[in-house]
């Protein structure tokens, strides 16, 4: 049954759009459409930002709350999420193709636990501070909401990346329009539910579905504030360029290109750590940000090391998203799935070796699959070395020792995660604190919602999560009192 929506969230109500352009959306899995929800222009997004502006401007409202009054309607949120985990995960996961099993733990859970996480940070966050002015008497620091959020989220994991940015912004005391995107929307409208039946006050969260167009239209809006963007790096280069003439903050999560490097000292049995593998460099098809899918190998153990990873990446079973047994699903459209045919095209005809995969899986018939592939023998100035291919596309690289490992981690334009792979853990660390990125695992790779996220070089500006993730959303204030 497809999931049809004709109204717009705006000012805690459903309102009707301004025209009847729709977005439909499809199975990933499939091809077949499943929904459709309407395709905002500009008047609905001037009507999501005037509606979060006044709840912002109200004297006595959201912005003005105790930090104490403010945690316990997003726990209010929390809960209401929480209820709903099993259907946001399988709404996600019919949208972009997201295996089932992670979609429950990342998309159905995971908001959740940010948004808890930043509910407790305000209430113990330090918004006003009183020290002695060095000149004479006192002066107070007040930490201020900056105001109206425009927050863009990509479709690969559009919860999570949401909730990164609300849940920041609403524990700072700001107000949000919320563009998801266009491949990702019904998940939008089961959290418009969530926080209508929650104690968020109305005109706190706006969504406005919507392409390219509607984002840039919000970025540009005069009544906006601040703007955090999860997506694409040529997105954000853009984003940032209108931000720069508005001399409006921004947050930027781009794209990654990151490294796995498998140290000679690891015992790389992927009985015991193949999941943590899979976590760390194919995990929701390959559709995600911070994968090593640059897999850095000692020649002195090359062989086996490309063995074992073709041997494990062809053992993935590939299916229905919505199959609990699905490891890996489909590519989230048609188009995306056709881009990283491209890439695979491509890489053979640099010169890398096809290890494993490379095609569609005979046994799905629909949908936008592509098999789990390995390319050995990768020269990391390559195209499928230096670009994120965003699918299931693993390289593996060669490299002498540790310092030449080191070197082609970081001789990439990005810099947002990455893996070490090590039985020495002094060893590990001493590799992870010299590769340039945002973040990095040794054995695995799990975001921490209590640590900041975010990347370097080409991979962004700014932080996500962690304690200092509120400061973007807030204006500071010196008072000499
Ligand atoms: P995308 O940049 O095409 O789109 C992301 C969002 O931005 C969508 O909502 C889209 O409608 C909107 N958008 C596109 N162009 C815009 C513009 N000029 N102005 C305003 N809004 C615009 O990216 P995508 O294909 O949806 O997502 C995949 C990308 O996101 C990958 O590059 C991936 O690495 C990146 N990503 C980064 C992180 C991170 O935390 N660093 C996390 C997940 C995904």
């Amino acid at each position: 049954m497809a999931l049809t929506y004709d109204k717009l969230f705006i000012g805690g109500q459903w309102v009707a759009p301004s025209t009847s352009a729709k977005i439909e959306v499809t199975s990933a899995s499939t091809g077949e459409i499943i929904g459709s929800v309407p395709d905002c222009k500009n008047a609905d997004i001037d009507a999501a930002v005037a509606a979060a502006r006044k709840t912002f401007d109200d004297p006595t409202g959201w912005s003005s709350w105790e930090p104490k009054r403010r945690a316990a309607a997003m726990e209010s949120l929390a809960k209401q999420l929480e209820s709903r985990a099993d259907e946001m995960a399988k709404r996600v996961s019919m949208q972009n193709g997201m295996p089932i099993s992670i979609a429950k733990q990342l998309e159905g859970g995971f908001p959740v636990v940010v948004l808890r996480y930043f509910a407790k940070l305000t209430e113990s966050f330090d918004f006003e501070s009183e020290r002695p002015h060095l000149l004479g008497g006192t002066t107070i620091v007040r930490k201020e909401p900056l105001g109206v959020v425009g927050a863009i989220a990509p479709w690969n994991y559009p919860q999570t990346l949401a909730s990164f940015k609300h849940a920041a912004a609403m524990a700072a005391g700001c107000t949000i329009v919320l563009k998801p995107s266009p491949e990702t929307v019904l998940d939008a409208y089961l959290f418009a539910e969530a926080v209508m039946e929650s104690d968020i006050p109305a005109g706190v969260i706006n969504i406005v579905p919507g392409g390219r167009e509607a984002g840039a239209y919000l970025v540009s809006h005069p009544k906006v504030d601040k703007v955090a963007f999860t997506g694409s790096t040529a997105a954000g280069r853009l984003i940032a360029e209108t931000c720069g003439k508005l001399l409006r903050p921004v947050t930027l999560e781009l794209g990654g290109k990151s490294a796995a490097i498998i140290l000679d000292d690891a015992k790389l049995d992927f009985a015991k750590m193949g999941q943590d593998f899979f976590a760390a460099t194919l995990v929701n098809n390959g559709q995600t940000c911070y994968l090593g899918t640059r897999v850095l190998a000692p020649r002195s153990r090359y062989k086996e090391i490309v063995d074992a990873v073709a041997g494990f990446a062809s053992s993935l079973p590939v299916g229905d998203s919505l199959d609990p047994t699905t490891l890996i699903g489909p590519m989230a459209s048609r188009t995306h799935r056709e881009r990283v045919e491209g890439y695979i095209a491509k890489g053979t005809a640099e010169g890398a070796r096809l290890v494993v995969g490379g095609g569609r899986p005979s046994k799905m018939t629909h949908g936008w699959f592509v098999e789990p592939t390995v390319f050995a023998d990768v020269d990391n100035q390559s195209t499928i070395a230096q670009q994120e291919i965003f699918g299931p596309v693993l390289s593996i690289i060669p490299y002498t020792d540790e310092n030449d490992a080191i070197r082609i981690a970081n001789e990439s334009d990005f810099g947002l995660g990455g893996s070490v792979w090590t039985d020495d853990a002094a060893r590990g660390r001493a590799v992870a604190r010299r590769v340039r990125t945002g973040t990095i695992g040794i054995n695995r790779y799990m975001p921490d919602p209590g640590a900041p996220f975010g990347g370097v070089k080409a991979s962004g500006i700014g932080r996500e999560l962690g304690p200092d993730a509120m400061n973007p959303y807030l204006a500071v204030k010196t008072i000499y009192a």
